[in-house]
């Protein structure tokens, strides 16, 4: 029993630091998401408005949450994959967060368990 206790702790260490090395490689980080937009325009003589529309875009609005209320920038096609790329590291940073915090839980468990 107390031997499966410590073999277990060991992995839970092991799973750690492995978490810890994914963690260390993360890049640049934002809140929010980038959407990608097609719009049609106010000319009504404009193609956006023909049988079938043809949209005018893609457009990229960063959209994000501030104080509660909902806040858009409009991005360049340049820029726009960098937001991209921010807001996806920033969810996997968080699923990592979310795999520690259960290995660390499990862990505290099983110390709780070994101690007593
Ligand atoms: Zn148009």
């Amino acid at each position: 029993m107390r031997r499966n206790l410590t073999d277990e702790l060991d992995q839970c260490r092991t799973t750690y630091e492995g978490l810890k090395r994914r963690l260390a490689e993360i890049g640049f980080i934002c809140v929010g998401t980038v959407l990608e937009v097609y719009e049609a325009c106010g000319k009504p003589n404009c193609r956006c408005h023909a049988d079938p529309p043809r949209l005018h875009g893609p457009y990229y609005l960063w959209t994000r949450k501030v104080g509660g209320k909902t806040v858009s920038v409009r991005l360049s096609p340049q820029h726009a994959p960098v937001y991209m790329e921010c807001a996806a590291n920033r969810k996997a940073l968080q699923a990592i967060l979310d795999e520690m915090t259960a290995i660390s839980m499990r862990a505290m468990d099983l110390l709780k368990q070994e101690g007593s």
